[in-house]
């Protein structure tokens, strides 16, 4: 780099010193002056300094400016002095490129909540960048060994991610897994964890990844979740008794009925109905109604015998019990213990012109399902049995 290499003919600034101060930027020109004169007491074996100075046309450039006293006088006093002028420019500016890279990395990892890692196979060695640090909870700079950074997960995710980095590890297989986690100060977090192997002459060297706080998301996506499985359930919940409501029975019987014909099963049923309960409700009022409603639908419950089973709420009085794989005669043994368990409640029913106590009636059916045949005919079987019980005299069974 020469004079004329920054724009100034011949003549118009000196080497060093002299007009050289006026081009060189003012904030570093106390230090290059520094380092001169240090070298010149021989302080230094030799100068070297990086400093701006003023381009004719006003920009500024980077210079590496280096030299060596190579004549003193008989005092010691330097008297020559031979160097260069390197123009780093270009460097400088790859390295304010970089800078600003990673400034952006940092801001865009905050904003996002995600951080980067890395962990050379060959030393063990993990390294975080800050974002990482900060979702742990943790201060920058201790740090972590491979084992200490698993130890933050919940423990039922810790074989997961230690089976998915072994797997990384060994085959390089890349992995994206959403966790619990737990902060170093304890703090439940959901996390995603994203890893991928590099590889060098087909084995893996080094794995690195991504990780994000995903708990915000996470949080909304459960309670979502959680709303969800509410919303079915009260969608299919007879609200007064809390068994199965109508909708629920339509469903199941339809879901059950195609299964059992694929397998050629019977499917059983038994349509409860409790007897003169206008009557109850005219000598009790409705409020006891509604309460004696309640006691039977957990009572036709208590009949149940298998996991599938299910008892609803089918009309205003009336439940249904539903006995997927019951014949005939297991359907009837459940009308059986039905009965059976009301009798036993004796529930005071002076109204009533069968009894002293609330009695049901039952109409029992099954059938072998078949593809092809409708599920109603169930229902229909059921009902007319039941039209029968009544029409026989109320506390009856018929199928
Ligand atoms: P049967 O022996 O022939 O079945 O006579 P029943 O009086 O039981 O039958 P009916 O169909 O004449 O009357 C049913 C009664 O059930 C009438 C209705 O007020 C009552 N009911 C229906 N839903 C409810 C309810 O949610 N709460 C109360 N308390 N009563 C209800
Ligand atoms: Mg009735
Ligand atoms: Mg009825």
């Amino acid at each position: 780099m020469t004079r004329q290499q920054l724009g100034y003919p011949p003549g118009e600034i000196g080497e060093f010193g002299g007009e050289w101060h006026s081009i060189i930027h003012a904030a570093d020109r106390e230090r290059m002056l520094g380092a001169v004169e240090a070298h010149f007491r021989g302080e230094t074996p030799a100068y070297e300094c990086e400093f701006r100075v003023r381009h004719k046309n006003g920009h500024w450039i980077w210079l590496l400016s280096r030299g060596k006293v190579v004549e003193r006088d008989a005092f010691g006093i330097a008297v020559r002095m031979a160097g260069t002028h390197m123009d780093l420019s270009r460097r400088k500016a790859a390295e304010a490129q970089v800078q600003r890279s990673a400034e952006m990395l940092k801001r865009t990892g905050e904003l996002a909540h995600i951080g980067g890692w890395e962990l050379d196979l060959a030393t063990s060695r993990v390294d975080w960048t800050e974002q990482v640090y900060r979702i742990h909870e943790l201060e920058p700079g201790t740090m972590p060994s491979i084992e200490n950074a698993i130890d933050f997960y919940a423990p039922e995710a810790q074989p997961l991610i230690r089976a998915a980095v072994e797997a990384g590890a060994a085959h390089g297989t890349p992995w994206d897994l959403e966790l619990p986690f737990v902060t170093a100060k304890g703090n439940p977090r959901w996390v995603r964890a994203q890893g991928i192997a590099v590889i060098e002459d087909g084995k893996p060297v080094r794995l690195l990844g991504a990780f994000q706080d995903i708990t915000e998301k996470k949080t909304i996506v459960l309670e979502m979740h959680r709303l969800n499985e509410q919303l079915t359930r009260l969608s299919t919940t007879d609200a007064l008794t809390e068994v199965g409501n109508r909708r629920m029975f339509d469903q199941t019987l339809k879901t059950e009925w195609a299964r059992a014909a694929r397998r050629s099963e019977p499917v059983g049923l038994l349509m409860i109905d409790i007897d003169h309960f206008k009557e109850y409700n005219d000598h009790y009022g409705h409020p006891s109604g509604d309460v004696c409603l309640r006691q039977v639908a957990r009572m036709v419950g208590q009949a149940m015998r298998r996991g599938g089973e299910l008892v609803a709420r089918y009309g205003g009085e009336e439940f249904a019990l539903l006995l997927p794989g019951a014949d005939l005669d297991e359907a009837r043994r459940a009308a059986e213990r039905c009965a059976q368990i009301v009798g036993d409640a004796k529930i005071e029913h002076r109204a009533s012109a069968t009894s002293a106590w609330l009695t049901i009636s039952i109409g029992v059916a099954s059938q072998v399902a078949a593809a092809g045949v409708d599920c109603g005919m169930l229902v229909e079987i059921a009902d007319a049995a039941l039209y029968r019980a009544k029409r026989c005299g109320r506390a009856r069974i018929e199928y």
